[in-house]
C-alpha cells in the first residue's frame, strides 16, 4: 500500500513537471496594488453593511500568490512602458522607452517569441491598443509617446487579435507621410470591428481582428480610452466582452494561445486619486477574468492564468486617522472625478460665474455631500473659499497625467475620499511592490517575492521545460 502511494506521488510529480500549458492568460491591472484590491473587496462588503469583511475578488482566491518589485533601469519608480516591457521580456529598461534596451536594441517579447512558435496571440485593454502596456508586447521605440510609429508596429506585428479603445493617433499626426492606421491594419489582413455586435458578426470570417469601441459609444474618448465603468453607457464596449470574443476567436484558429488583458483604466483613476472609480475598475478587470476562469475550468490541465500589475499608482492607503473605515460612503459617488470635472467646466463655460448654490448642488447630486454625507462647517468654509478663488480666477486646474482636473471636482472627490478614510500620497506612480496571483499549470512556480525581471523566466521555464 505504502509503495503504491509513493509511486503515485512520483507519477503525479513527473506529470506535473512534464505538463505545459497550451493556453496562457496574462492579466495586468495597470497601477493595481494590494491596497486597490483590498479597497475593492472591503467596499463591496461595506455597502452590504459589513464594515470589517471582504467580498473576495476572483484573483485573491487563486491558489498561489506572490509579490513583484518594480523599479526600472533608470528610476526607483517605474513608468508603465518600462514596467510593461519588463513584464513582457524579463528585462529592465529606462522610463519612457518601450521594448528597447537603454542602448536602443530591440528586446524580443514573450508574445513575439510565442507567435514565432505558432501560438495565437491576443492583446487587449481598456485604453488605446498602442498605449504603454499593450505596446510593451509588440513595439520597440525609445519613446512610448511615439504613438504613430508604435501603431504601425502593431499593424506589422502578425498578432491575431487586438481589442481596446482604438489607435491613439490613427492619422499619424507626427509623421511626414501619414497613412491612416486603420487602413494600414486592413491592408495587413485585420478586420476592424466596431463594438461587440460587429465583432460577433465578423468572428467566423475575419482572418485577424482589431476590436475597438463603437462610434456610437456615448461619451467615450474615442481611440484614447474607454469610459470609466462608473460613467459607462449601456452599449459601451467592455473588457469582459473583448475577452469573450477573443477566447473562441483564438481557440478556433490555434492549438495554443497567449492573451494579455490589461485593466488600463485602473491607472487612469489612480492618477486622478479617484477612489470609487478605481475600485469599480478593479472589479471590472476581475469580471473579465471570470471568462478566463470559466475557460480554465473547462481546460484545467492545459491552462495557466497569471494576474499581476505593472506598478502601484497613487500611493493609495486605507486609513487616514482613527481606526475605522467608511468605504460605504463611496456608494454616493455617481460619476468619476473626470466626468465631474467636465460638469464643472460646463458650469463655468464662457467665463460664466455660477452661484455658490449651483456649485454646491453639483457636489450634492454627484457625490452625496450634505444630503447623504454630513459636511462640517469648517469643510464647507474651505469649499466656499475654493469656490471664491475659482470665481476670481485665482485657482488653477489640478494637473494629472491624462487630464487636468477642475479644482472643484477634485476638491469634492477628495473630501469624499477623506470621509471614507481612503487616502492618497501622489498623483503619480510609487515604488510599492505589486501582487501576482496564479492558477493552473505551473502556477505554483510564481509564488513568493520576486523582482519583475523574474516573471518571464519563470513563465518560460513553464512553457519550455
Ligand atoms: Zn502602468
Amino acid at each position: 500500500m505504502k509503495r503504491t502511494i509513493v509511486f503515485t506521488i512520483y507519477l503525479l510529480a513527473a506529470l506535473s513537471l512534464a505538463a505545459q500549458p497550451k493556453y496562457v492568460f496574462y492579466f495586468i491591472g495597470d497601477g493595481m496594488g494590494d491596497v486597490h484590491i483590498t479597497a475593492a473587496e472591503m467596499y463591496r462588503a461595506a455597502i452590504q453593511g459589513d464594515t470589517l469583511g471582504r467580498v473576495p475578488t476572483r484573483m485573491t482566491q487563486f491558489p498561489f500568490s506572490g509579490q513583484l518589485t518594480t523599479h526600472s533601469a533608470s528610476n526607483a519608480i517605474t513608468d508603465s512602458p518600462a514596467a510593461g516591457t519588463c513584464l513582457a521580456t524579463g528585462q529592465k529598461i529606462n522610463n519612457h522607452a518601450v521594448g528597447v534596451t537603454p542602448k536602443g536594441d530591440s528586446i524580443p517579447t514573450i508574445a513575439e517569441i510565442l507567435k514565432n512558435e505558432g501560438w495565437g496571440i491576443g492583446i487587449m485593454t481598456t485604453v488605446a491598443i498602442d498605449h504603454a502596456t499593450p505596446a510593451s508586447f509588440f513595439a520597440h521605440n525609445a519613446n512610448r509617446s511615439n504613438y504613430y510609429p508604435i501603431g504601425k508596429q502593431l499593424c506589422n506585428s502578425r498578432f491575431d487579435f487586438f481589442g481596446g479603445a482604438g489607435f491613439h493617433h490613427p492619422e499619424g499626426k507626427y509623421d511626414n507621410q501619414p497613412v491612416n492606421l486603420y487602413r494600414l491594419a486592413e491592408k495587413q489582413g485585420y478586420t476592424i470591428a466596431h463594438g461587440y455586435q460587429e465583432a460577433l458578426r465578423a468572428q467566423q470570417s475575419a482572418q485577424k481582428m482589431i476590436l475597438v469601441q463603437s462610434t456610437d459609444d456615448r461619451g467615450a474618448k474615442h481611440g484614447s480610452c474607454f469610459n470609466y465603468v462608473i460613467d459607462r453607457g449601456f452599449d459601451d464596449l467592455t473588457l469582459a466582452q473583448i475577452v469573450q470574443v477573443a477566447i473562441p476567436f483564438l481557440q478556433q484558429r490555434y492549438d495554443r494561445f497567449f492573451m494579455m488583458v490589461e485593466g488600463g483604466m485602473i491607472d487612469y483613476a489612480c492618477h486622478e486619486d479617484d477612489g470609487r472609480t478605481a475600485i469599480d475598475e478593479v472589479w471590472d478587470m476581475d469580471e473579465a477574468l471570470g471568462y478566463a476562469l470559466d475557460f480554465y475550468n473547462e481546460h484545467p490541465d492545459e491552462t495557466l492564468i497569471i494576474v499581476t500589475a505593472d506598478h502601484e499608482t497613487g500611493g493609495m492607503a486605507l486609513g487616514n486617522g482613527d481606526y475605522t473605515l467608511h468605504l460605504d460612503l463611496l456608494q454616493h459617488q455617481k460619476c468619476s472625478a473626470w466626468a465631474l470635472s467636465d460638469m464643472f467646466n460646463y458650469l463655468f463655460r464662457d467665463n460664466k460665474k455660477p452661484s455658490w448654490q449651483d456649485v454646491q448642488n453639483l457636489w450634492r447630486e454627484q457625490l452625496g455631500l450634505w444630503d447623504s454625507i454630513p459636511v462640517t462647517l469648517q469643510e464647507e468654509e474651505s469649499l466656499k473659499a475654493l469656490y471664491k478663488a475659482v470665481v476670481s480666477g485665482k485657482a488653477k486646474d489640478i494637473e494629472t497625467l491624462y487630464q487636468d482636473l477642475n479644482v472643484l471636482a477634485d476638491a469634492g472627490v477628495q473630501l469624499l475620499n477623506k470621509k471614507a478614510h481612503l487616502a492618497w500620497t501622489t498623483h503619480n506612480h510609487t515604488a510599492h511592490p505589486v501582487p501576482v496571483f496564479t492558477i493552473g499549470v505551473g502556477a505554483e512556480r510564481f509564488s513568493g517575492w520576486h523582482d519583475n525581471t523574474e516573471l518571464i523566466p519563470i513563465l518560460q521555464s513553464v512553457l519550455h521545460p
